[in-house]
């Protein structure tokens, strides 16, 4: 049975015919087969990277989604086994009644332990736990010029280093280990506080990061002049009392991909508008279940179908603390200028806790991510710009949302590539990296 997939951007469109795997016995065989039978692969999880990196340049995907089973769970230490396909929301139905939530998690929980460590993925609490992959401390990998092979810092160290974001293209990861973090709740205590001003924002995150274990900013992407960067600021701690209930998200859903993209100039400004004038000034504190604040996109399943038929592209950057005010000041002012972006912008500051992933994304700094419908000749420029700015700032992008990087900037901005390059499975391939090595 095959099968069609494709990235979440929808940008580019290359669908992929996908082979599913069930059971763990079978990878090393199914890698064999489709090596021989379509030269290259590329494993791929729920598909909810944006760009490229998880498109197989052959077009052929192992589709690790199948492979869905716990393994073992400990409840009195943390620490769970998982084949590579279980989901963090299949995680969290398991660990909240239990006392237990996930280290680090991205803002949708549609997303695979595998793609997770594959990108090795961030969450709002980077500056206090780091990345995905420093809560991994062991994984199973198959590959194709090898027998199975178990990675830890102290069992085949390089390829353990190397598969933490390292795009999908080590081997398959087959099972993971995960060290969750305790909690007494599964409500959180938020703060939400309304900026006027990029300045303003540093300002906040400086005072109230170090308070809060999470903290993100949504961004008004339109604000001009002396109202550039202003936005709602939103910081969380797990509350210390209260029920363990999972959530479940899903609630509405776009059933059609509508011709056109409903992402144009006016619904933006009529959206930003709406959200930042419906935050009163001044602090405010709420107690609040953990999914809204975590995955508020969760609840709205295929929202990517709204920007239309050609899809669309996310850019995000990670920029040096020394350059992150003057940087993302300069690339919000462009962003408005262009009249462009969307209604999902977030800005968030990255902490010091280094990352075992060679090719990992996160440095310290801040970063900013924003969604734009993909618009041919007006994204490009746009990008083009915006690139600059983040080359001459000494940043980066990241790949798991990527469609468009240079070759250049990707080698300057992740030196440890030609590392990387000497660990790759020599049957595994995929667009992204086609395009940023050649
Ligand atoms: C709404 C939304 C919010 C997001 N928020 C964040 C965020 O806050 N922080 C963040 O870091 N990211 C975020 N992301 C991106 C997302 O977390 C990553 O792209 C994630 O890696 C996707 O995982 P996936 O299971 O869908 O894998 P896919 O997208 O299918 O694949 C991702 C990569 O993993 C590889 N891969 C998948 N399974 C395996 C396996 N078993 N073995 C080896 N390689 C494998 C693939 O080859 C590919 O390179 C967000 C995405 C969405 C849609």
């Amino acid at each position: 049975m095959s099968y069609s997939l494709q990235s979440w951007g929808r940008y580019p469109s290359h669908p992929q015919t996908a082979k599913p795997c069930y059971w763990r016995a079978d990878l090393q065989q199914t890698l064999a087969d489709m090596a021989a039978q379509h030269g290259t692969l590329l494993p791929f999880g729920n598909g909810r990277s944006y760009g490229d990196s998880c498109l197989a340049t052959s077009g052929h995907a192992l589709h690790m989604r199948p492979l869905d089973r716990f393994i073992s769970a400990n409840w009195e230490s943390g620490l769970i086994r998982a084949e590579a396909g279980v989901t963090l929301g299949e995680l969290l139905a398991l660990a909240i009644p239990q006392g237990w939530f996930l280290p680090v998690t991205p803002g949708t929980q549609f997303v695979t332990l595998g793609g997770a460590l594959a990108n090795d993925v961030h969450g709002k609490n980077h500056h206090v736990r780091g990345t995905f992959g420093c809560h991994v401390p062991r994984f199973g990998l198959i590959r194709s010029d090898r027998p199975p092979l178990v990675c830890s810092r102290q069992e085949n160290a390089e390829l353990y280093a190397a598969t933490i974001g390292g795009l999908g293209l080590t081997g398959i990861i087959e099972w993971l280990e995960l060290q969750l973090v305790p909690i007494r709740s599964s409500l959180i205590d938020a703060t939400h506080v309304r900026f006027g001003s990029l300045e303003e924002f540093f300002v906040l995150s400086a005072e109230l990061d170090p308070k809060h274990e999470f903290a993100v900013s949504w961004i008004d992407c339109l604000a001009r002049g002396k109202s550039v960067g202003r936005g709602i600021y939103m910081a969380a701690n797990h509350a210390e009392e209260g029920p363990l209930v999972f959530a479940n998200p899903c609630k509405l859903n776009v059933p059609l991909t509508p011709p056109f993209s409903a992402i144009n100039r006016l619904s933006l400004r009529l959206l930003n508008s709406a959200y930042y004038g419906g935050h009163r000034d001044g602090r405010h504190n709420s107690r609040i279940s953990y999914e809204p604040f975590f995955y508020p996109l969760d609840r709205i399943l295929n929202w990517n179908r709204i920007y239309g038929p050609r899809g669309f592209q996310q850019y995000q950057c990670a920029i040096p603390e020394g350059n992150a005010a003057a940087a993302t000041r300069e690339l919000l002012d462009a962003i408005a200028a262009a009249h462009s972006g969307s209604f999902l912008a977030v800005l968030k500051r990255f902490g010091d806790v280094a990352s075992p992933g060679l090719l990992s994304f996160p440095l310290p700094g801040a970063t900013l991510a924003l969604d734009f419908p993909q618009q041919g000749e007006i994204t490009a420029r746009l990008f083009s710009r915006l690139d600059t700015i983040v080359r001459e700032a000494g940043g980066r992008l990241y790949p798991a949302k990527d469609a468009h990087m240079s070759g250049a900037d990707f080698r300057n901005a992740y030196p440890a590539w030609a590392q990387y390059e000497g660990l790759r499975d020599p049957v595994l391939s995929s667009r992204f990296w086609e395009r940023v090595t050649t």
